[in-house]
């Protein structure tokens, strides 16, 4: 036996996660100059990153020699205000991804088990099975959540049920209602993560009043981050909003600066900036539409989507999706297949600027005449 044999099953079998396909990679392939590239492939912010944001950031550097802030005190004391909740109900965490890993390491171990959506964020059986956890993923109704059936698989060794709203890839939004009584049927021993990481986006109607509920449901954690609406991918900030014992848990196990000075800086000012916000949720508005005339234009069908992208499907069956994601490729556009997703047929795009959606849309027509 060699080293790497002793490492667990569970630990061996794990698929790596695929990222979007950075520019600079694409723009080695096919030996075009980055600037020719635009990548749609991640739900990044196309207008980059708040002013005010950069700004901090900036005023940090001259600090990094030191060690952050482990306490996130002030983002904490920022977050805390906005959101009406105990600066001890809040957990910080290197993007909202670690928040997921901590939800894990915490509550989960070998023989326990997790529930999921088909079809839901990659990052849920990633976390679960590094832990030698099982992942139970529940069949999606027409691409979203089927939270009653949710709650019907939850066994007695069931430990958390992760709930994306709107989910990453297909977009697909759970009522408030429907979750509340979610919330309402599930066993308080099993914690639900609700990953908002797309809040932001949605319009006001159809915003769940999900932090009040922190109040009556002591198992919940809800998530949310930095790297989408407020454009701070690449500094990597998001966090929890939970039960002041479960945060307390949470806090036990985390790297104890897992969120760095830079990012710490960049998230308080970003929270200020209303018109960056603002700003950011209305391009994304008017590209989704868009993106659906177009895709409505060229007779291709999408899934509704309430996120910052969108997931469509190419005709024929699926040798198909891969022809025509290279296509974009060739022609300089990069967007996101869905195989790991169990949707062989679709590739996701991210919601850009006007002239990149346009962009996107004219490359889709031609990698779709391509196939006949
Ligand atoms: C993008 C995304 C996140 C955010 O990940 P970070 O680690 O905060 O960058 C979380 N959940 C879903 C469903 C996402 O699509």
């Amino acid at each position: 036996m060699n080293l790497c044999d002793f490492a667990p099953e569970y630990i061996r079998s794990i698929q790596p996660y695929q990222p979007g396909k950075p520019i600079s990679e694409l723009a080695r392939e096919i030996g075009l100059d980055e600037s020719y590239i635009i990548k749609l492939a991640s739900n990044e912010n196309p207008l980059g990153t708040s002013p005010l944001a950069l700004d901090a950031m900036i005023n940090t550097l001259h600090d990094i020699a030191l060690y952050p802030d482990g306490s996130g005190y002030e983002l904490k004391a920022a977050l805390s205000k906005r959101y009406g909740v105990d600066p001890a109900q809040i957990i910080l965490g290197n993007g909202s991804n670690d928040v997921l890993d901590l939800a894990a390491r915490v509550f989960l171990k070998p023989g326990a088990a997790a529930v999921y959506s088909q079809h839901a964020f990659a990052v849920y059986p990633l976390v679960v099975q590094m832990i030698g956890a099982n992942g139970i993923a529940v069949p999606a109704r027409d691409y979203g959540h089927d939270l009653p059936a949710m709650l019907d698989a939850i066994t007695p060794e069931t430990r958390i049920v992760f709930i994306a709203s709107p989910n990453n890839p297909t977009g697909t939004l759970s009522g408030e209602d429907e979750l509340f009584r979610f919330m309402e049927r599930v066993s308080r021993d099993v914690l639900v993560v609700m990953d908002e990481a797309y809040y932001e986006y949605l319009p006001e109607a159809n915003k769940p009043d999900s932090i009040k509920w922190l109040k009556q449901f002591s198992n919940l954690l809800i998530t949310r981050t930095f790297s989408k609406v407020y454009g701070l991918a690449g500094v990597r900030v998001g966090f929890g909003l939970t039960h002041p014992d479960v945060a307390n848990l949470m806090n036990r196990v985390r790297q104890p600066f897992n969120v760095s000075s830079i990012g710490l800086a960049g998230a308080l000012a970003a929270l200020q900036d209303a018109e960056f916000v603002q700003k950011s949720y209305a391009l994304n508005r008017a590209g989704m539409l868009q993106l659906t005339d177009g895709f409505r234009k060229m007779g291709v069908e999408y899934i509704p989507s309430y996120g910052n992208f969108i997931s469509f499907r190419v005709k024929g069956d699926a040798a198909n999706t891969p022809k025509v994601y290279q296509s974009l490729l060739r022609q300089g556009v990069i967007v996101r297949p869905l195989g790991i997703y169990e949707m062989p047929n679709h590739l996701r795009v991210t919601v850009g600027l006007e002239s990149q959606n346009k962009r996107f849309l004219e490359s889709l027509e031609q990698a779709l005449s391509e196939l006949n």
